[in-house]
């Protein structure tokens, strides 16, 4: 097994062993007092991450589960879909799977979105519903979420949902300024839980939606979390322990306090950066991080290999280093590596990464 410190995958992401710990408790039953003073608790801190004073629905699923959650709940007939790696490809495809007309508006992996391109196609009108990929964790691009959704807002009528996988507890989410209509995170990333539970938080708008929305099945019907939640329950049985690993991270981010974790991961993307552009400049690596400048992801770095060095090969040498990092995703997987810093990581522990990296790169 990777120890702690040496496990940097852009999800599933290293756990705390505090948090992996509070997994081992005893049952209890998804009725009654003591679901409900675990859930209020949760509650409180589930909010403060969200950044909203909406309930914050508690999935048993992975992030694809709330994924499609979000599109037959909140899409009435199409979809606009921003297209900018692979995660909000799958997004549209997640779509066009559920029955919906997708439409997708798209640029270069790597690249993110301008809030102007959504204007002008939303001008064009037929939209009901924008999918949106706030943190691509296949590039480390970083959309500009709150200005989208200012443009989104700005159409009567259209929703605006946020895969906010990569985002959610490393990358600001201001879910109610922003006034996000559904905006939906894994346990597996940013939060640094085991994988099994996704949290979404959905407008009044959305879930008016939702209300007059037909053949969005049992599981994944919005109205039946948001009634349940409102009693401080789940619709089906929640995996508990998983509840109890939330409820001690919850712990350890509220003593953290939001900011300062939001600027933890913040150093630990500008250190990767740092790192890329002086073994280009020093020691004359022709390495480079994929997102442009002030449109990355603070919770991982794709970086582009030197011509001729093969992803696969860097990310077994690394194992052979004893860390792993994540590889290229899709049709980027042999010209980049990703490394993602979320979670509990620490710039301290990067170094060692990038040491690492420096080794095999040399
Ligand atoms: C990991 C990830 C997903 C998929 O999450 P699962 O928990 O595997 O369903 C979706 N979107 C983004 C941006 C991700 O990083």
């Amino acid at each position: 097994m990777t120890s702690f410190g040496r496990f940097f995958l852009p999800g599933p992401t290293a756990v705390h062993p505090e948090v992996l710990a509070a997994q081992n408790q005893a049952m209890i039953g998804h009725r009654g007092l003591a679901i409900k003073a675990l859930m209020e608790e949760l509650q409180s801190g589930l909010k403060d991450v969200f950044q909203t004073s909406s309930p914050v629905l508690v999935s048993t699923s992975s992030a694809t589960g709330l994924m499609e959650a979000a599109v037959r709940n909140g899409v009435r007939s199409r979809a606009l879909t921003l297209v900018n790696g692979a995660f909000s490809q799958r997004f549209g495809d997640i779509a066009a799977a559920c029955g919906f007309e997708v439409d997708a508006l798209e640029v270069e992996w790597g690249q993110t979105i301008t809030p102007e391109a959504v204007r002008e196609r939303l001008s064009e009108g037929g939209v009901d519903a924008v999918t949106v990929v706030h943190s691509e964790t296949s590039t480390g691009a970083l959309n500009p979420l709150a200005e989208i959704a200012g443009v989104v807002r700005d159409f009567e009528d259209v929703l605006l949902l946020v895969d906010s996988v990569t985002g959610v507890g490393g990358v600001e989410v201001r879910t109610d300024e922003w006034e996000l209509d559904f905006v939906l995170t894994g346990s597996q990333k940013a939060m640094a839980l085991p994988p099994g539970l996704a949290f979404g938080v959905a407008s009044d708008r959305m879930m008016a939606r939702s209300a007059e929305a037909r053949g969005k099945g049992v599981y994944f019907d919005l109205m039946a979390f948001r009634k349940q939640i409102d009693n401080l329950q789940t619709p089906t049985t929640p995996a508990v322990s998983l509840l109890y690993a939330l409820a001690e991270q919850l712990r350890r981010i509220g003593a953290e306090g939001m900011e300062a974790r939001l600027l933890r991961h913040r150093a630990m993307a500008d250190r990767c950066a740092a790192w890329v552009r002086s073994m280009r400049d020093e020691k004359g690596l022709e390495l480079m991080v994929l997102a442009p400048e002030g449109e990355r992801s603070a919770t991982v770095t794709c970086m582009v290999l030197p011509e001729g060095v093969s992803g696969p090969t860097v990310v077994s040498a690394m194992k052979d280093l004893g860390f792993v990092i994540g590889g290229g995703y899709g049709k980027l997987k042999e010209r980049t590596i990703r490394i993602g810093h979320m979670g509990d990581h620490s710039v301290a522990e990067l170094e060692d990464v990038l040491e690492g990296l420096e080794r095999v790169l040399r």
